[in-house]
Parts: C-alpha cells; structure tokens; sequence
C-alpha cells in the first residue's frame, strides 16, 4: 500500500540469515524467475510495460522466528519515487479499515491534542485521519509525496517531509510514531526498528505502531499474488513480535487485520532489563505451512491457468479487477492472451499499462462498452464494492476470486 522510507539501505541479505533474528540457517521455499521488480509502478505505452524491469524472487523461510525473506532482493533496484503509486485510498472498504484503525490507536492510546509522526506516509492519507480524528498535529515522511495535501482537509496540521526518515529528525518529539507498509520493503529491517526506538525515547514515552502484510495469509491461506519483488520480508504475527522484542521494545498488541490480510503491532521502548525472549511457539505455527507451500502454490497458479485456457476456449469475455500488485502478479504468472484489460477505481493509474505484460488499465465505467462475461476479484475483500459497483453500471458478469 504506503510507499517508503528505508535508510539507504543498499546492503544485500545473505542468503540463509535471517534479517529478523539472525539466525544463518534459512531454507528454500520457493523461486519465482524474471518478475516485475516494481509492480506498483504503471508504464505509459504497451511497449514500455513490457520492457518493465525484473528480478528474481528466492524466498527462504526461517524456522528460528518464522519469517519469510527473498534472499536475491537486491535493495539497489529500488527506486521509489512520484511514479510509486500504491495508494488504497480510493475504496470504500479501505477507507472504513483506515478510519477503524485511527479511531483504534487514537482511543487506545489516548492519542489526543498529541503528535504524530507517520513513516513512509505515502499520499498522507492515513496521517491527515488520524489528525482529525484525535485533533493531533502530523508529521509524515515519504520520497514519494508529491504535494497533495490540498487535497488533506486545510485546517489540519500537517508538515510532510520529501525524505527518507531518519535520524536527522529523531529530535520530533512525537507521542505516536506510525509506519505502516514500510518494512517488509527494507533489506535490514533492524535498522528502522532501532531508529524508532531512540525516536521514541526523546522526552516523552511514544508508542509506536508498526503494520505489514500477514504472512501467514500468503503461506496459509494461499494469499499467492501477494509475492512481489519489492517485499524482500513476509512477516508472520510470531517474527514480527521476534523483531520489536529483541530489540528493545515491550508490545503492547498485536492485531490482526483487514481479514486476515495485515499484521499491526503496538509497542513502547522496554526499560532496561526487560526480557527479549523469542517467539518459537508461535513460530511453529508457520512451519508446518511451509513445509507444503511449494507444492500448493504450483498447485494454485496450474489450476489457475486451467481456469484461464477454458475461458479462453469458450470465448468468454474476462478482465480482472485491482490493479495493486496481486493483480500484476497474477497476469505476470499466468499465461494468456485472454485478459486485455486490468479495472482499477483509482483515477491515478487509469490509461497505464501493467508491467511485464502489458495490459492497459480501465475505469470500471468503460466497462459498460467492453461488457466482460468475467470479472476476476483480486482481493476478496473488495468483492461486495464490486458487484456493487456493477450492479450502478447494470453490469452482471460472473464474479471469480482469485
Ligand atoms: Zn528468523
């Protein structure tokens, strides 16, 4: 979702450590060649999309803390810049999750009259609700901002910074320092950690609020097109808990949201002599999926494709909507000419073109000429605002989930 921070982080992992709790023996999981290595960003014309940039994933799991990492990510190739463009904003479901979350940290934590600092704030969207929510002041750091808080409500106070976070601005002292979205984009994720805990030192007690994609509902329940090059960690609720706890942290929560989809954590600095501890028991829990991800992933993506070539073969009209990257990953492991059309409700991608394969992205309203027979649902989450959507457009495609 958010795009980023990170800290000049261009260190490669090793191959087998673990860059949650260190340990050196991680094992293969699985291997994806030649993917887009930036899904969020859409081409301009056909022609470029398909010349998009790619990498390879190699992902490694680690039994000691139960994380998830692609041991070739490769931090060099990222750029995050203005053309980053991963904002959820635009949906209904999404921005009644955002403002649950906020009412959440504001009434939980008494986050009131207080201030914020948001991590990798993206378009600032998440900032400007919490700030109105609890009549906060905020702060938000991204490369990727651009100036849109005219579109934030004007008499919020809000200051974005077009930079990295980093220590340089440690001297903030807030009272909830938010970063979602953000680690499982960073080779090192110690680092952040560690720059927020002395963040979070500096005169007050801050709490700090940390959320990344669930991992567990990608090796669980097969969240498959959820593997994307720019994620280099797939946290699981027990590494997520090894990182904030081994390195300073007393956690306070650990959420699970958005249907499964999203882990949050909240936390303040432990005081001296805390216990670390590790996270073993939960830990577990992650194994016994990878043990067998490999082979239902293959599973998953051949049946998919069986799906594909019969859809194909009976003519039948289909366009997959969600234009995030489950959507391009999806296109980018399949294989069919079938599919000319990608639908995404958010105006900012319209026109572009999927990387790697190349397919141009529409508003739902242009379906009203190209009357798909099937529309294939790439986040279930979002499958009710669908059908509503066309149900307005007097549309009534057959609705597939990937
Ligand atoms: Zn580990």
């Amino acid at each position: 979702m958010k795009s980023m921070i990170e800290t000049g982080q261009m260190r490669q992992l090793e191959a087998n450590r673990c860059p949650v709790c260190t340990w050196p023996g991680a094992r293969p999981l699985l291997e994806m060649r030649g993917v887009p290595i930036c899904c969020n960003v859409l081409w301009p014309s056909r022609a470029e999309a398909l010349q998009a940039p790619v990498g390879d994933i190699r992902l490694r799991y680690c039994a000691d803390c139960g994380h998830i990492f692609n041991a070739a990510f490769d931090p060099g190739l990222m750029s995050y810049t203005e053309e980053y463009e991963n904002s959820l904003h635009f949906s209904a479901r999404f921005q009644s999750y955002a403002h649950w979350l906020a009412e959440h940290l504001v009434g939980t934590h008494d986050i009131r009259g207080r201030t914020v600092i948001d991590i990798g704030c993206g378009k600032g969207d998440f900032l400007a609700t919490i700030c109105a929510t609890g009549d906060n002041r905020g702060y938000g750091f991204d490369r990727s901002y651009s100036g849109e808080s005219a579109t934030h409500r004007k008499d919020l106070d809000l200051t974005f910074v077009r930079e990295f976070y980093s220590e340089q601005y440690a001297a903030i002292a807030a009272d909830l320092i938010c970063c979602r979205h953000v680690l499982e984009h960073l080779a090192d994720p110690i680092v952040l950690v560690e720059q927020v805990r002395t963040a979070a030192g500096r005169g007050r007690d801050a709490i700090a609020y940390f959320e990344v994609p669930n991992g567990l509902y990608t090796l669980r329940d097969l969240g498959i097109w959820d593997l994307i090059y720019e994620h280099c960690s797939y946290f699981s609720p027990a590494s997520l808990e090894y990182l904030f706890r081994n390195n300073g942290f007393l956690v306070l929560e650990i959420l699970d949201l958005y249907e499964g989809q999203y882990i949050g954590i909240a936390c303040r600095r432990a005081t001296a002599g805390a216990h670390a501890g590790g996270a073993h028991a939960a830990a577990e829990d992650a194994a016994g999926h990878a043990a067998a991800f490999a082979a239902r992933f293959r599973r998953k993506v051949k049946e998919w494709q069986a799906r594909l070539d019969l859809l194909r073969w009976q003519g039948r009209r289909t366009v997959v909507w969600g234009g995030g990257s489950k959507g391009v990953t999806f296109l980018n492991l399949l294989t069919s000419p079938l599919i000319e059309f990608m639908v995404d409700i958010n105006p900012r991608k319209l026109g572009k073109y999927v990387a790697g394969t190349g397919q141009q992205v529409i508003a739902p309203e242009q379906l009203v000429d190209y009357r798909p027979d099937v529309v294939i649902v790439m986040n279930p989450v979002y499958r009710d605002e669908i059908r509503e959507k066309l149900d307005t457009l007097g549309l009534s495609p057959e609705l597939l989930t990937a």
